[in-house]
C-alpha cells in the first residue's frame, strides 16, 4: 500500500509561492496555498480600466531560462502557456546637461556610444562586462542553486575557485570608476543596483553580475503583460493539484515543541501539513510563531519601495521607446535622500515603462499604457495622504519636464497611484520594501534569512526576502532551492 501524499503549505501566492507549489505538486505533493489578498501573483500584480492593461509591478524580465525550467519541471512548456519578446533597445536614458543616449543590446551599435563617452576607448566597459561575466559563471553553480547555508557541493566548491576576488568584493560604485570613466555611464550603471533596491554607493560589486545579465541575455516582455506569467502558473498548479485560496490569510504557525506541524488561518481553521512554507516576507515568521517580541523587518535594513503613477493616454505615441530612464542632476544626492535621510528625493530619477510601444493588446484601439516609477524609502511613518502624493508628483513630473518629456496631463483617460503605503498593506511587506533585505554590504547582499530554518523543523522560506534575494527570476531561483530542501529532509 501507498503512503499517503506528503503536505505543504505555502503562505502566500507571490511568485516565489506559486512556483514551490507547482514543483512540489509536480514532485507528488499535496500543496494548498493561502493568500490573503484577493488575487494571486503578490508584486506582479496588475490594474485594468477601459481597456488599459496594466502591470502594476516589474515590468522587464531577465534570465528567460528560470522561468523555462519552472514550467519544464512541472511536465510542461513556457511556449505552450506564454510568449516573450525582447525588449530591444534596452531603453533610452536622458540626463540633467541634455546628454541622450539609446542603450541597446548589439554591441557594434552601442560600442561607438561607448567610445564617444569614455573618450575613445570602450576597454573599460568590456572588462566589466567581463567581471559580470566571470561572477555570472560562479553564480550559476553557487548563489543562484543553493542556499549557503547548506554545506557546499562538489560543483559549488570547485566555481568559487573562479571568484575575482579582487574586484569582486569591492564596493560597486568604486569598482565601476575603476572600468567606467564617463560620469553619465557609471550614472548608468550605479541605476542596476536599484533592480535589489539597493545603492550603488553601499552595495558590494560582486553584483555587477546584474549589469552582465541584462546585457547578454537580455530584457523581455510577455505578449498581454506580465501578469500573464501569474496566470500561466495559476492554470497550470491547479491541472497538477495545486489548491490556491485566496482571501485566506495564515493568523499563525502551529507547531509541537519546536517541530511545525502547519498553520491557523484567519477564519480560525486549523491546517495540518509536513512543510510550512513562507513566501510573505521572512520577518513576518516570529510574529506568525506567537513569539514574544517579535518585530518587522527595521527601516534600516529594508530595501527601496516605490512611487508609481499609471497613465492611460488617449494617443498613441509612436516617437516614445519601450522603456526610458530620466536621470537626476545628482544621483549621490538621491541616494543620501532616500536612505541616510530616508525621504522621497528633492529630485527623483524617473522611469517610464510604455510596453504598449512593444505590445498592442495592453490598450484599446489607439493609446498607450504608461508605468512611471521614482524611488522612494520603506518608511513606516510617511503618510503618503493627497498632499504627500501632490509634492512628489510635481518632483517626478518637474524631472520629467527639464529632461524633455512631453506634457501628457490632458491626455490622459484612466490614471491610478501606487504608494509605499499602499504596497506594504497589499502585500504585507514591511514599509513597503520591494525587494525585502536591502543588499548593503556583503552579508546584507548575501547572507539574508536561509531557505530552511535550522530552529523550526518543517518551516521553510520562499521569495524575494529569502535567498537568493528579490527580482521575478531570482525568486524563482528560491522556489527550486527551496523545493529540494523540502523534498530532502521532508519526503
Ligand atoms: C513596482 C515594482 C516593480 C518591480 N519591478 C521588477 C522588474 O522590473 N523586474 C523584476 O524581476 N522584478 C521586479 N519587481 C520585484 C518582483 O515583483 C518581486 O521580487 C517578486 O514578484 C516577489 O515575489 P515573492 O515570491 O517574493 O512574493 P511577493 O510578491 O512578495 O508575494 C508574497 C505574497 O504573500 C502574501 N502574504 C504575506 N503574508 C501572508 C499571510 N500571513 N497570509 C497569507 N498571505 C500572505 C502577500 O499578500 C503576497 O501576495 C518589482 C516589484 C514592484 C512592486
Amino acid at each position: 500500500m501507498s503512503s499517503p501524499p506528503k503536505r505543504a503549505v505555502v503562505i502566500g501566492a507571490g511568485l516565489g509561492g506559486l512556483g514551490v507549489a507547482l514543483r512540489l505538486a509536480a514532485q507528488g505533493w499535496q500543496v494548498d496555498i493561502h493568500e490573503q489578498a484577493a488575487t494571486a501573483g503578490g508584486k506582479m500584480n496588475r490594474w485594468t480600466a477601459e481597456g488599459y492593461r496594466f502591470d502594476t509591478g516589474p515590468s522587464l524580465i531577465t534570465m528567460p531560462w528560470v522561468f523555462e525550467e519552472l514550467f519544464a519541471a512541472a511536465g510542461s512548456s513556457l511556449s505552450n502557456h506564454l510568449t516573450l519578446h525582447r525588449v530591444e533597445p534596452i531603453a533610452s536614458y536622458h540626463y540633467d546637461d541634455g546628454t541622450h543616449f539609446v542603450h541597446t543590446g548589439c554591441l557594434p551599435d552601442w560600442l561607438p556610444t561607448v567610445r564617444k563617452l569614455e573618450g575613445g576607448d570602450a576597454s573599460g566597459f568590456l572588462a566589466f562586462m567581463a567581471l559580470g561575466a566571470k561572477l555570472f559563471n560562479v553564480s550559476q553553480a553557487t548563489f543562484f542553486k543553493r542556499s549557503p547555508f547548506e554545506p557546499p557541493d562538489r560543483d559549488s566548491g570547485r566555481a568559487l575557485r573562479d571568484m575575482p576576488l579582487r574586484r569582486g568584493w569591492g564596493n560597486y560604485a568604486r569598482t565601476l570608476q575603476h572600468y567606467i570613466r564617463s560620469p553619465h555611464l557609471r550614472q548608468l550603471f550605479n541605476r542596476y543596483m536599484t533592480y535589489v533596491g539597493s545603492s550603488p554607493y553601499q552595495a558590494p560589486a560582486t553584483l555587477a553580475v546584474i549589469p552582465f545579465v541584462e546585457y547578454a541575455f537580455g530584457g523581455w516582455h510577455v505578449q498581454g503583460g506580465l501578469y500573464r506569467i501569474v496566470e500561466a502558473l495559476l492554470a497550470l498548479g491547479e491541472e497538477r493539484g495545486v489548491r490556491c485560496h485566496l482571501n485566506s490569510a495564515v493568523t499563525g504557525i502551529t507547531r509541537k515543541q519546536q517541530r511545525i506541524t502547519g498553520v491557523q488561518l484567519v477564519n480560525g481553521e486549523v491546517v495540518q501539513a509536513d512543510a510550512v512554507i513562507m513566501n510573505g516576507d521572512a520577518s513576518w515568521t516570529d510574529t506568525l510563531l506567537g513569539r514574544p517580541g517579535a518585530q518587522p523587518l527595521p527601516e534600516a535594513k529594508r530595501s527601496l519601495s516605490g512611487l508609481i503613477f499609471l497613465f492611460g493616454l488617449k494617443s498613441t505615441r509612436p516617437d516614445q521607446p519601450h522603456h526610458q530612464v530620466f536621470f537626476s542632476a545628482d544621483y549621490q544626492t538621491e541616494f543620501r535622500q532616500l536612505f541616510d535621510e530616508r525621504r522621497f528625493p528633492d529630485d527623483p530619477t524617473v522611469y517610464i515603462n510604455m510596453p504598449s510601444r512593444s505590445d498592442r493588446s495592453m490598450v484599446p484601439e489607439t493609446g498607450e499604457v504608461m508605468f512611471v516609477m521614482a524611488n522612494a524609502p520603506a518608511n513606516e511613518q510617511d503618510a503618503w495622504d493627497g498632499a504627500m502624493i501632490a509634492e512628489a508628483r510635481a518632483r517626478v513630473f518637474n524631472r520629467l519636464s527639464r529632461s524633455g518629456f512631453p506634457d501628457i496631463r490632458a491626455d490622459v483617460a484612466v490614471s491610478n497611484v501606487w504608494t509605499p503605503k499602499n504596497i506594504a498593506q497589499r502585500y504585507a511587506m514591511p514599509g513597503g520594501a520591494i525587494y525585502g533585505q536591502v543588499s548593503h554590504g556583503w552579508r546584507g547582499a548575501f547572507l539574508r534569512p536561509a531557505n530552511r530554518s535550522k530552529r523550526w523543523p518543517g518551516l521553510y522560506y520562499v521569495g524575494g526576502s529569502t535567498h537568493p534575494g528579490g527580482g521575478t527570476p531570482t525568486v524563482l531561483m528560491s522556489a527550486d532551492i527551496t523545493a529540494r530542501l523540502v523534498v530532502q529532509h521532508e519526503s
